[in-house]
């Protein structure tokens, strides 16, 4: 896809043009047309005039004479001295007597001349040049700025070109591309649609988590789609100034109608699309840009051929005026991939990069659980750069593998030291959870323990096993992933006799996923099937407001304890009860710095 390139001469250049025409004007046309009028002379000159014979027409008023020359050619004006001889003098140099036609232009036409045409033809030519430049240059802000002109052109308009982003680009998300597809075809050949009577959806959704190819698939339906495809981010509606943003909206749908058929994406459009909240000395600025976008989507007909495109990772705030049929009446979700869709994408970025012939994506997929297509698109690129960095010209699969933990969790810290004690702290903290996992589950709860610090600040790495693609949880399930979570901290008390801080992430995600048995999933006999929280943020970490009294918010919190101490004590008992394992394999890891899956599996087995 290709921006159209904008224009690079400076627009001072352009003012430059604009002021040496005006300047040429008012050096040699308008002296001119001004002053070719009547020209005033001195009595003498008029009587000498007169003595030469060299007078045309003459018109004698009481205080003043108005005459031209032999030829007629130019018109002077001199006092009328009551000269006796005059008229005499006058006959005898053959002039004629008779009214000269003088020009003299009245004041104000000579003010309207000097003055206001300069202006007017100043403020003309910086509209028309403001006009051309804003075509040219698609959406520049300095223009914006300069103020002087109308005609301010907001969306950019991509048409498009060779290097265009297709459909085949965007790996997975099958079920968003079928929908937009629909969309192409319909733009491609409304007329099959028209037949039977249906109408295209006016707009459509795109909503998932960051990174998941929003941006993306809107770009390749535009690739695909063949029609100018105009693309605006919900930031640059925000404005310093009241009144800006409206203006872009409008501005943005005059064109769109335009060049239709095409296609408009306003990305990021939770920014603008916030609900209305009614506060008084509300965001004033904002509510105006979205009635006037709620306004612009009322006011063209479905079958035009405007097809709008959004896409955002907070729908739940988005104003309901925007979600209703009509408006926006397709939502497309565009979820994080699964274990095919990750392989799909990895096959899709990996074929930009040279693979040695020994990669295995199906492998990195499982290893990569959770990651979102860019950071897919991420690990790809970590490993051609980790590649390179060791001098090689290949992308080979430990690359791949490396370059997995460096997204996830960083790079490798190479200075950063643990001290015996703490590495020795960490390695049993690892083992406790991974135990405790695989003690419960009978199968190996993971692919590699490291204990190399990471950049983010994590000690330890655990690459968790992807048990397969599941949608539901069990209470047994949940109530299993608490103790495992537990389990670092746990091993850290049956060993050390101490705590460290070491834990704190473990328990945050536990505290979390007990508050949610207790409040979301209603899986206590206490309070059974009634949500006592909303999940606000379903893409972004999936916050959630509490929405009950006090005294039930008391005992929630004394359910969440008890639920995690529950817990707790049986991964306490489950490694009190496996204390031989515990110290062989944190013996392994603390000793090897990795311990894989396998290896882990094999000394919990291994009948001693
Ligand atoms: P967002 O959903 O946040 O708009 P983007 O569309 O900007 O995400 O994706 C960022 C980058 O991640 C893309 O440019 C692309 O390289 C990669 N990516 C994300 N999803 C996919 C996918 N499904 N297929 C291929 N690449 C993807
Ligand atoms: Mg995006
Ligand atoms: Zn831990």
């Amino acid at each position: 896809m290709n921006e159209v390139k904008p224009n690079k001469k400076p627009l001072i250049f352009y003012w430059l043009i604009a002021l040496a025409v005006l300047f040429l004007l008012n050096m040699l046309v308008f002296p001119s047309v001004l002053k070719n009028q009547v020209t005033e002379v001195d009595y003498g000159t008029f009587m000498s005039m007169t003595e030469d014979e060299n007078i045309g027409t003459v018109m004698i008023g009481t205080d003043e004479i108005t005459f031209t020359d032999k030829e007629n050619a130019n018109v002077y004006k001199t006092g009328n001295l009551n000269d006796p001889n005059l008229i005499e003098n006058l006959y005898a140099a053959g002039a004629t007597f008779s009214k000269v036609a003088t020009e003299e232009m009245n004041p104000i036409l000579y003010y309207l001349i000097s003055l206001v045409l300069p202006i007017a033809l100043m403020v003309l030519l910086s509209r028309y040049l403001s006009k051309k430049l804003t075509e040219r240059m698609g959406n520049n802000p300095t223009i914006m700025q300069f103020g002087m002109g109308g005609g301010q052109k907001t969306g950019k308009v991509y048409v498009k070109s060779d290097t265009g982003i297709k459909f085949s680009d965007v790996a997975g998300e099958e079920e968003a591309k079928e929908l937009l597809q629909e969309i192409v075809d319909y733009l491609h050949n409304p007329q099959k649609y028209s037949e039977i009577g249906a109408n295209l959806p006016k707009g459509a959704l795109l909503v998932g988590p960051p990174g998941t190819g929003k941006t993306l698939l809107a770009k390749a339906v535009a690739g695909e789609a063949n029609v100018p495809f105009f693309s605006i981010s919900g930031s640059e509606f925000v404005q310093m100034f009241v009144g800006m943003g409206a203006a872009k909206v409008r501005d943005l749908f005059s064109q769109a109608k335009e060049k239709a058929p095409c296609i408009v994406f306003i990305d990021e459009i939770d920014i603008i699309g916030k609900k209305r909240d009614g506060q008084i000395g509300g965001n004033d600025e904002r509510e105006q840009t979205l009635n006037q976008l709620l306004t612009e989507m009322d006011g063209f007909d479905a079958n035009n051929g405007v097809v709008i495109l959004a896409a955002t990772n907070r729908p739940e705030s988005l104003d309901p005026a925007l979600l209703r049929p009509g408006r926006f009446d397709r939502r497309i979700p565009v979820e994080l991939p699964d274990l095919q869709g990750r392989i799909d994408i990895l096959k899709v970025h990996g074929a930009k990069v040279k693979m040695s012939g020994n990669v295995d994506y199906a492998e990195i997929a499982k290893a990569a659980a959770g990651t979102s297509g860019a950071e897919l698109a991420n690990i790809i690129n970590e490993a051609a750069l980790r590649a390179v960095r060791q001098g090689r010209n290949k992308v080979q699969q430990q690359d791949l593998m490396e370059s997995i933990e460096v997204v996830i969790a960083g790079y490798q810290k190479k200075n950063k030291i643990l001290s015996d004690k703490e590495k020795l702290i960490v390695s049993y903290h690892e083992v406790g959870h991974a135990l405790v996992a695989a003690l419960q589950t009978q199968s190996a709860p993971v692919q590699k323990i490291t204990i190399i610090p990471r950049t983010s600040g994590a000690l330890g790495y655990t690459m968790q096993v992807e048990d397969g693609e599941h949608y539901l949880m069990s209470r047994t399930e949940i109530e299993n992933r608490i103790a495992t979570l537990t389990g670092g901290r746990a091993a850290e008390e049956i060993i050390f006799n101490e705590i460290t801080t070491g834990a704190s992430n473990d328990i945050e995600q536990a505290t979390k996923l007990a508050r949610a048995m207790v409040s979301r999933y209603g899986m206590t006999e206490k309070f059974g099937m009634v949500a006592m929280e909303n999940v606000t943020n379903q893409y972004l970490g999936g916050d959630a407001t509490l929405a009950c009294s006090n005294e039930t918010q008391t005992k929630i919190d004394d359910m969440v304890v008890s639920i995690v101490e529950k817990q707790h004590d049986k991964a306490v008992q489950l490694l009190k009860d496996n204390i031989g394992k515990l110290h062989e394999i944190a013996k392994y890891l603390y000793e090897h710095e990795t311990i894989t899956g396998d290896e882990f599996m094999e000394i919990l087995y291994k009948k001693d």
